[in-house]
């Protein structure tokens, strides 16, 4: 059932409700306006008492046959009806849509008390959640996450910097792990001193961002030739860069971005992931509760579940889940892994290791490549790692 189901019911839910209230409020106006009417015609009366007693009699029964007329417990009655059945079609929607019992879907998993504490005071550091990491870790009396704590107090307090336009914090990192940030072709650095050139520029202080260029550019001059090309021709628009070919560079800085790709070579330089582990896992988990649950309606007995080590049909998660390349040998249709890497063939064809180990008789003789004419000795495979 999809999203939109639910939301259709409900949007039925507001309609009635929406349409009762404005019935309601149309009921109550009319009788007022019954009302007002007979009490205007009473006070018009003349003072002659019997005459007006009989007038006034006249007009009540008139009143009173009105509203009869309108029937308004009646009109409400239904207007209530009709609210209450969407109201119930939507309350069982909501039901089917969200499974409230999802232990059937669970499994035992032995896990040491102060790994799953660990796991959790961990989450709450990486979601900048300071003080209740702290409680938490006080109560379950573990200290094991402690420089993770400070790994990501680091961490958020240049993470905000940027976040509220502040660039020095993150420069001033990005510039001490210069060499790692090249490493992993990152541009944050560059990025960074751009920002704080071509601030200079704005206040046309030629001779100070030559002199910025020189200290700080220069260095990517041979990696990023095209950008620091641009880059030092823009000193010619000191002050007027708005009038310059380089506008690009006044284009406003997606400060959001660069803060997420600090994190992100942050995570990356102290070997962390970028996305926090427990909230990851709970994720897929999420992502393949309905199948579980379903799975567990097929089999026969809980004990199966239990004892499974592996589910029984491969799970799509989507790619947002898929961290690693999977080698399957084509041969032996098994995963590759550490002991049974994949192994490239000089043909270009890819095998495990186990098969080429078969195929060329334990590495004794050459052997054709199952897929093309080529053939291969074992040593000639290169081993490739994913
Ligand atoms: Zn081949």
């Amino acid at each position: 059932m999809e999203v939109d189901t639910l939301k259709d019911e409900f949007n039925r839910v507001v309609k009635k409700q929406k349409l009762a209230s404005s019935r309601t409020i149309d009921l109550v106006n009319q009788i007022e306006k019954e009302i007002e009417q007979a009490i205007g015609a009473i006070q018009e009366n003349g003072t002659d008492r019997d005459a007006a007693s009989n007038l006034n009699h006249e007009i009540l029964t008139n009143l009173k046959n009105k509203l009869k007329e309108l029937v308004p417990v009646k009109q409400l009655e239904s207007c209530q009806k009709e609210m209450n059945t969407a109201l119930g079609k939507w309350v069982k929607t909501t039901e089917k849509f969200f499974i409230n019992d999802i232990s059937k879907a669970y499994k035992n998993v032995d896990m040491e008390p102060h790994v799953l504490n660990e796991i959790i005071a961990n989450h709450l550091y990486r979601e900048a959640l300071f003080d209740i990491g702290d409680n938490f870790l006080g109560e379950a009396s573990c200290l094991a996450s402690i420089k993770l704590k400070q790994l990501f107090q680091e961490m958020y307090e240049i993470f905000g910097a940027l976040r509220t336009e502040k660039s020095e914090p993150a420069l001033s990192w990005a510039m001490k792990n210069h060499d790692a940030l090249l490493q992993n072709d990152s541009c944050l650095e560059l990025k960074l001193h751009q920002l704080q050139f071509v601030e200079i520029l704005k206040q046309g202080k030629r001779d100070e961002a030559l002199q910025y260029a020189r200290t700080y550019l220069a260095p990517f001059a041979t990696i990023h030739k095209d950008v620091i090309q641009k880059l030092i021709a823009s000193i010619l628009w000191a002050g007027r860069l708005d009038q310059s070919p380089y506008t690009e560079f006044l284009v406003p800085t997606n400060w959001e971005k660069l803060a997420e790709e600090f994190a992100q070579q942050f995570c990356n330089l102290k070997g962390q992931s970028s996305t926090g582990p427990m909230g990851m896992t709970v994720a897929a988990g999420a992502e393949v509760l309905p199948i579980l649950l379903k799975l567990m309606t097929v089999l026969t007995a809980k004990r199966e579940w239990h004892s499974m080590k592996e589910f029984p049909f491969p799970l799509d998660l989507r790619r947002d889940f898929q961290f690693h390349s999977v080698f399957i040998c084509p041969v032996l249709r098994e995963q590759g892994s550490d002991d049974n890497p994949p192994m490239l063939l000089p043909c270009g064809h890819v095998l495990s290791k186990q098969s080429t180990v078969k195929l060329s008789k334990s590495s004794s003789r050459s052997f054709k490549c199952p897929y093309c004419p080529f053939e291969a000795l074992a040593s000639e495979c290169k081993r490739l790692y994913i």
